[in-house]
This record gives C-alpha cells, sequence and structure tokens, in this order.
C-alpha cells in the first residue's frame, strides 16, 4: 500500500492518459505537436522520477496477470509501438523494460519480411509472436508496416493493401475475443527533431551502426508516410483495439506517457490470482510434519 503522505497537499487530479491519447473519430494528426508536454511532470528529472515509481506497482499487476493465466486465464497484455526512424520504439522498450519484470517480456522485433515470410499470408509472422497467456508482449514495429511502408513504397497493388485495414481489425477482434488487450502506440517525432537525431548518429562512430541511408530515403517520404498514419489510425483505432499516439520530441516525456499508459491499461485489467486449489491448513500440516 501506497505510504501517506507527510504533508498535507492534496495529489494533484489524475487524469487519464489514455482518454488524452486515443484516437477517436474527430482526431487529427496533423494538429499533433511532437514536443508539447501534454500532461504530468513539466521536467525530466521529475518525469523519469515517477517513471521508476512504477516499477513496483507494475511487477504487483504482473504477477497478477501471470498468477491469473497459471489459473486458466487467457488475458495478456500486447503493447505495439509503432513510430519513423529515430522515433525512439528502442528507447521506450527501455523504459517499459524499467517498470516491469523481465521474465514476463516477450519483445518481437519486426523488420522486412524474408522470402519465405512473403510467401504467406502478412498476418502470419505477426501471429507467432503473439503474447502467451499471463505475459506482456512488446512489439517493435508490427502488422501495421504492411499498410504503411507497404503503401507508400508500392510493395503490392492498391488493391491489396486496401483490403488489409479490415482484415487487421477482424484479426484484432479475434485475437482480443481471446484475451488480448491491444496497446497500440504511435511514437509521434516531427521531421526537425528527427533530422538532429539522424545528424547525432552520423556524428559519432558508435552510433554508426544505427544509421541505414534507406532512413534518409523514408524520411524523403515524410508526407506519403504520415498519409499512411493518419489513414491506419483513422482506420484500425477501434473499441478493441485502440490507437495512441504519443508526442515523442522529448524523450523522459515520451517515457512518462508510455508508461503511464501501461500502468493505466494493467490497473483496469486488474489481474486476479486464482483462487487456491488446495486445502492450506492441510498441506500446513503436511509439511510441518515433513
Ligand atoms: P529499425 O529501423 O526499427 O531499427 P530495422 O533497421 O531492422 O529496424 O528496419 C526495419 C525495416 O523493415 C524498416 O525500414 C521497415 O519499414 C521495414 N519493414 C518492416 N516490416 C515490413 C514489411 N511488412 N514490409 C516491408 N518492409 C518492412
Amino acid at each position: 500500500m501506497a505510504k501517506k503522505s507527510k504533508n498535507n497537499k492534496k495529489p494533484a487530479a489524475k487524469v487519464s492518459v489514455r482518454d488524452l491519447l486515443r484516437v477517436g473519430p474527430e482526431f487529427d494528426l496533423s494538429a499533433v505537436d511532437a514536443r508539447r508536454i501534454v500532461a504530468g511532470p513539466k521536467d525530466k528529472v521529475q518525469a523519469l522520477a515517477e517513471v521508476g515509481a512504477l516499477e513496483g506497482e507494475v511487477g504487483d499487476l504482473q504477477e497478477r496477470l501471470y498468477a491469473e493465466s497459471r489459473g486458466g486465464g487467457k488475458r495478456r497484455l500486447l503493447i505495439l509501438l509503432q513510430g519513423m526512424d529515430t522515433s525512439g520504439k528502442g528507447g521506450a522498450i527501455k523504459a517499459i523494460d524499467r517498470i516491469s519484470e523481465p521474465l514476463g517480456l516477450r519483445i518481437a522485433q519486426f523488420g522486412a519480411p524474408t522470402k519465405a515470410e512473403l510467401k504467406k499470408h502478412f498476418l502470419w509472422r505477426i501471429e507467432q509472436k503473439l503474447p502467451t497467456p499471463g505475459t506482456i508482449g512488446i512489439f517493435d514495429r508490427s502488422h501495421y508496416e504492411d499498410v504503411l511502408v507497404v503503401r507508400v513504397r508500392n510493395l503490392v497493388p492498391p488493391e491489396e493493401w486496401e483490403k488489409r485495414y479490415d482484415e487487421i481489425n477482424a484479426w484484432e477482434k479475434k485475437w482480443a475475443d481471446d484475451g488480448i488487450v491491444f496497446l497500440k502506440c504511435m511514437l509521434f517525432i516531427s521531421p526537425e527533431e528527427q533530422k538532429e537525431r539522424l545528424l547525432a548518429r552520423l556524428a559519432e562512430p558508435d552510433k554508426h551502426w544505427k544509421y541505414r541511408p534507406g532512413d534518409v530515403d523514408d524520411r524523403l517520404l515524410w508526407n506519403d508516410f504520415m498519409e499512411a498514419y493518419r489513414v491506419a489510425l483513422a482506420r484500425c483505432s477501434t473499441d478493441h483495439a485502440p490507437w495512441y499516439v504519443i508526442p515523442a520530441d522529448r524523450k523522459w516525456h515520451r517515457d512518462w506517457l508510455l508508461t503511464q499508459l501501461v500502468a493505466e491499461t494493467l490497473r483496469e485489467m486488474n489481474p486476479q490470482y486464482p483462487p487456491t486449489a488446495f486445502d492450506v491448513a492441510a498441506e500446513k500440516a503436511r509439511v510441518q510434519a515433513s
């Protein structure tokens, strides 16, 4: 239980970060300001302290989720991360890792599909990596690439990608009904911030491995990518699998928002320990006699 604070200051009114960032029917991607602080602490030190403070609670909720699955529960959380290059998907994963138990995390990364994967339905390789009951999955990119980069770069004909939005919605519904709670997050950076981050990578030899010349080609198609994101978010933010857009130019604010989203979602899931399946008194007696 949280300790009572020594002073009598009232805690700041809690905003629901999910309500704040959720993509609804009125959502306008072009109106998002990637640098804006939309909630929570206004400075880095406080924000990171609040991220760290979630660790105990999230670890406890995670343990309950796992315990629930041992009792036959099927619920699991899937945190899906999308964003342009350098938007901070790796940093965001570190922030989630910081507040959770590594044993219960399953991280999957999706790059360009292999030849073998291309022969199958685009959702096939995604399905292989879904989290199992009781765990938390993190997707670094996802099936949304199949309506983002694939659409922008004409990797399949338009009639092919056009039908994927409905397919994705139906597929996510199927898995939501099976116990997956979706937390789909777009890390939204500005093109100016991306330029700085790319230049920073080039300035440091130790960061060259992170730089791909192809990143600049995608950057030149920025507006096309934003249009593809706009359509994907509008068409695939559903009640069973909503999208959230995280302003991500400030890394510490991105981490604060994301970890709040994770904590809020787990709190609402409110996982339950399964009922004890044995006679505790009898077992105590057996242990003592052994
Ligand atoms: P990251 O850039 O996320 O650090 P990589 O350097 O491995 O990771 O890049 C992944 C690349 O794979 C991205 O350019 C992305 O657009 C591409 N990719 C992911 N999924 C698909 C897909 N379904 N079809 C084509 N390209 C894809």
